[in-house]
């Protein structure tokens, strides 16, 4: 469905000078119609002026044409003998852009190249319907087009380049040597460039013919705007797309069926002609009339170099012409289809260039799946991978799954091979399983260990790790976990993880914690969440935000013992999983620090239990002779306090089932006897316990 926005500026170029450059302007549907396109790319503009005012450029024009004209008798004369072969040219897609839309997916460009391949080996189902008149010189092009597997300095690709720049705006060379300054030369003689952006000086899409010395180079391809790729994504174009085929018939010499000019429908393309026989002239269309007749007999409107809306063939005479240009050296087309040409770009065997793969994560838990991709390319027939603890330790499917029962960090290796070849790919120390901490509780953690204890059982990620440590400044015992908020840039996020625990066998849990924060003066766009995953951290859900212990402060924030706050947090039993964790995020809004200490994790009695405590505070903590126990109670309950030592052994009865009363209530702990070091404070309250860590100094 092709329609023509006229550029007046062309049909003042002489004939000679357009049979060198075609613009093309191929729309379908609405779109380009929409589009002010007033003035061609400088690039060509380029070119226009310089045959208008350079005589030397002009005759070498001339010349060139007069050796591709003399090329094209003599291949026809051989044509007979050439049936048969087909001309695998080799293709790089190059995507211009700027991070939008116009960075469009590997699909859609797949999509075109289908398209592509079909109608030149005229597989494209629709080229049934073409009007009778022309069905017996409907031809398979013999010409095939494939993805280079190979940049021109050997490496692998996959066949399309990606390029982030503002020249996505304008295209043309300036795009091209984008291009190249990122990924290398792609010369024009060793495979044809297709350049897709956004906006390439007012066409659709454009190329040059092959007799431009001008543009030998890489820069000369096709140009062409990312809605007329293919026919998904952000593409325009439905059924066939068939603008690449189009434009891919001017790269190899087909001019439109009307003759050099750029105006389909004026009476004088009578008198034009395309240099092939078998295209009977035309003024030109833009609708689809397979009955129409301009020039004296029928027109094949549904021609590919027409801009009718319904393209879907070329002829044996466009066939001949098209291939006597891809064996000529004019433009170095001849280079496109020789053999060493074939072998450099790697188009012709499924070449065993790189052995790759993922995972869908990198950090699991102990026996959960992790998804192994193969992304080896091109095209391997086998896979022998090694997982390093995994099980299974080996497999031959492209994408295995994978469970690892150790906690560490695993090796995977992956063998692709096909009947060309194999290559290796080893990551080491790849895959981080997770310790699980188990299904006793309690689990406590008061933060009394060393910087490298504390990072390997808690994951802890920030942009910058350094802000995420131990603290001496602690609720109890002699440290705590610290987020170092204050210096962290606004939007910085930061995470404590727990490791995973196993909930299966609990009926009821709860968290507690102390947790001290302020705010900076005025600052008040922070947000302090915690989080629960029964997946083992794959997804998250908001338990509760946290909010401020103390009053904001500019200078930075070091918490006094009564700025800290106790906080429990039943968990519902659908979190009740192998794979528990949690998690404090912090995200900057420029505010102040947050400690976080005395972390327990109990199997509770009842939930009602819960809200019967609201604070525990343990102070002096280390203590030396004596500490004090502060509850306040919100309702009437039976409580017990007892100090167990590490071993889990009670060491000191504080209180036994004493029934006290709403408001806070104190009890002392006296060291007596006991030896220095850490103990556990149990306080059960109407049965519901909280386990709290207390130095003895
Ligand atoms: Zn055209």
């Amino acid at each position: 469905m092709f329609t023509i926005i006229s550029y007046n500026i062309i049909m003042k170029i002489n004939k000679l000078t357009f049979k060198t450059l075609i613009l093309l302007l191929i729309s379908s549907n609405s779109i380009l119609a929409q589009v002010s396109r007033n003035n061609f790319c400088s690039h060509n503009k380029e070119v226009f002026d310089r045959v208008k005012t350079d005589a030397v450029f002009k005759n070498l024009i001339d010349s060139i044409d007069a050796v591709q004209e003399q090329h094209e008798i003599n291949y026809k004369n051989s044509a007979n003998s050439r049936a048969g072969t087909i001309y695998y040219i080799p293709v790089v897609y190059h995507v211009i852009h700027e991070g939008g839309v116009e960075n469009i997916s590997d699909a859609q460009i797949k999509s075109d190249l289908n398209d592509l391949n079909e109608i030149y080996r005229k597989l494209n189902t629709n080229v049934g319907s073409v009007n009778s008149a022309f069905s017996g010189i409907s031809a398979d092009t013999e010409i095939e087009f494939r993805l280079a597997q190979k940049k021109n300095d050997g490496t692998c690709f996959s066949g399309i380049t990606r390029t982030f720049s503002s020249t996505t705006n304008t295209g043309g060379n300036s795009a091209a040597n984008a291009v190249k300054a990122l990924h290398g030369d792609f010369p024009g003689n060793k495979y044809m460039n297709i350049f897709i952006a956004k906006d390439i000086g007012g066409a659709a899409g454009y190329t040059y013919r092959p007799g431009a010395p001008y543009y030998s180079d890489m820069g000369n391809g096709i140009h062409v705007l990312h809605q007329y790729v293919g026919t998904l994504g952000t593409s325009t174009q439905t059924g066939f797309n068939t603008t690449l085929a189009h434009e891919a018939g001017h790269w190899l010499n087909l001019p439109h069926l009307w003759g050099n000019s750029n105006s389909p429908g004026l009476s004088s393309n009578c008198s034009g002609d395309d240099g092939v026989a078998d295209t009977p002239n035309t003024i030109g269309w833009q609708s689809c009339n397979p009955n129409g007749v301009t020039c004296g007999t029928l027109d094949n409107v549904e021609n590919i170099m027409e801009y009718s809306y319904c393209s879907k063939m070329f002829t044996n005479g466009q066939k001949t012409k098209m291939r006597a240009a891809v064996t000529s050296f004019i433009g170095g087309r001849s280079n496109l289809i020789t053999a060493a040409n074939q072998n450099a770009t790697g188009i012709f065997a499924d070449i065993i260039c790189e052995a790759n793969f993922e995972a869908d994560k990198s950090t699991a838990c102990e026996n959960t799946p992790v998804q192994f991709y193969d992304n080896s390319f091109h095209n391997p027939t086998s896979w022998s991978w090694a997982f390093d603890s995994g099980n299974p330790s080996t497999s031959s499917l492209q994408n295995p799954i994978v469970t690892y029962s150790s906690a560490g960090k695993h090796n995977v290796s992956l063998v692709v091979t096909n009947s060309n070849g194999s290559k290796t790919i080893s990551k080491n120390l790849y895959m981080t399983i997770l310790p699980s901490w188990g299904a006793a509780l309690p689990f406590t953690e008061g933060f009394e260990t060393n910087e490298a204890q504390f990072k390997a059982k808690w994951e802890t990620v920030i942009d910058d790790t350094a802000n995420i440590s131990l603290s001496s400044i602690n609720s109890s015992g002699i440290k705590s976990a610290l987020i170092r908020n204050f210096v962290m840039t606004e939007n910085q996020i930061g995470e404590i993880i727990s490791p995973s625990l196993n909930l299966t066998a609990n009926s009821s849990v709860d968290i507690t914690f102390d947790y001290a924060y302020a705010k900076k003066v005025g600052a008040s766009l922070e947000t302090i969440q915690f989080l629960i995953s029964n997946n083992c951290g794959n997804s998250w859900v908001i338990s509760r935000g946290l909010n401020p212990t103390a009053a904001s402060m500019n200078s930075e924030f070091s918490p006094s013992s009564s700025q800290w706050q106790s906080m429990s947090i039943g968990i519902n039993n659908s979190f009740f999983s192998p794979n528990f964790r949690f998690k404090i995020k912090l995200k900057n809004g420029n505010g102040n620090n947050f400690y976080i200490d005395n972390i327990n994790i109990n199997n509770v009695v009842g939930i009602d239990e819960l809200d019967v405590l609201s604070t525990i505070n343990i102070y002096p903590n280390p203590m030396t002779e004596k500490a004090i126990v502060k509850l306040d109670i919100k309702k009437e309950a039976k409580v017990s306090i007892y100090l167990m030592n590490t071993i889990g052994e009670i060491v000191h009865q504080i209180a036994t089932e004493e029934t006290i009363t709403q408001g806070n209530s104190k009890f002392e702990i006296n060291k007596n006897n006991l030896s220095k070091g850490l103990y556990f404070v149990t306080i059960e309250v109407n049965g519901t316990k909280k386990i709290n860590k207390l130095v003895i100094n």
